[in-house]
């Protein structure tokens, strides 16, 4: 497992028992990537057993309340826990002013025991580090909004153990056959393609909310898992073009013509609850089948 995702909300406007608002963690190796934080959020995270604390980076798609009104409590919380990193908020327009009110109401800068940086992003690269990067694109909502993209950078890995065989230990011949070179060992020469294994990165994209459109379709492309609102069935497409949502079966044309592995649709409006929300899945399945409809506290690991 390289990646763990844990969906902490997945409904709409309103919460519901079963739907929290949208909040999602991204785990990887030591790093945690919020995305989203909707009222709630916090407790949420307490009943998944997940820290508030260790969250590395909160990604904001947009500032609509049921993303974003979990931030206060966070941030306090982060404070009584004795949180020391900086933490780094990302979102669109809007973003820095919003936060200033929040920290306003919350008296924030009176206790700064650590620091909150606040990024607006629009499109491109958000953040990189030397195991993966993360970047943004503009997406279709009545609000400024983005979705985001995690992917993993792709690995080289050499055959030790057949390298080994040969008699010959790590030095200076791993790092040209690294580099793509072939080498001479012993009389023999070892080719690159024998003894080196690329294994690719793995892309995860997450939309937020949005009337799905071209610039999800290049940022979805050939991703391991796209996670992908729905907030209606196409029966009421006509309520998605209108509050630039997007119907169960957007969500899956776009799995199936971004060529992904794995779709999970999220985001339902309070109107589906039990077997209304397998007409969404049905829906988006009729599209691309290997969707998977969220659900508060799921976890996927890749
Ligand atoms: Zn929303
Ligand atoms: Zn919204």
């Amino acid at each position: 497992m390289r990646v763990q995702i844990d969906f902490l909300g997945t409904g709409s406007t309103t919460p519901t028992p079963d739907r929290n608002h949208s909040s999602i963690q991204l785990a990887y190796g030591k790093d945690r990537l919020l995305f989203d934080c909707g009222e709630g959020t916090q407790r949420q995270m307490a009943t998944a057993k997940l820290s508030v604390v260790k969250v590395k980076a909160i990604m904001l798609t947009h500032l609509h309340g049921d993303h974003t009104l979990g931030l206060p409590g966070f941030l306090l919380t982060c404070r009584l826990r004795g949180r020391e990193e900086a933490l780094h908020i990302y979102g669109p327009e809007g973003t820095k002013e919003m936060l200033e009110s929040i920290m306003g109401m919350i008296k924030f800068n009176a206790y700064p025991e650590f620091d909150i940086v606040v990024h607006e992003v629009h499109a491109g690269l958000v953040f990189e580090t030397e195991e993966y990067a993360v970047s943004c694109f503009p997406v279709d909502h009545d609000v400024p909004a983005v979705g985001y993209v995690f992917q993993e950078k792709s690995r080289t890995n050499i055959d030790e153990k057949a390298l080994r065989k040969l008699g010959l230990e790590p030095g200076p011949e791993y790092k040209a056959l690294k580099k793509g070179e072939s080498v001479e060992w012993e009389g023999r020469v070892l080719k690159p393609e024998k003894y080196l294994a690329v294994r690719k990165g793995l892309k995860i994209v997450y939309t937020g909310d949005c009337a799905t459109g071209q610039s999800v379709l290049e940022a979805a492309e050939n991703a391991d898992l796209l996670i992908h609102e729905a907030t209606f069935a196409q029966e009421i497409k006509e309520n998605a073009v209108k509050y630039k949502h997007s119907t169960a079966k957007d969500a899956g044309v776009m799995a199936r013509e971004a060529d992904v592995k794995q779709l999970v649709i999220t985001h339902f409006s309070t109107r589906y609850r039990n077997e209304d929300l397998y007409k969404l899945l049905d829906e988006a399945k009729r599209e691309f089948e290997n969707t998977v409809l969220a659900k508060d506290f799921m976890v996927i690991e890749l």
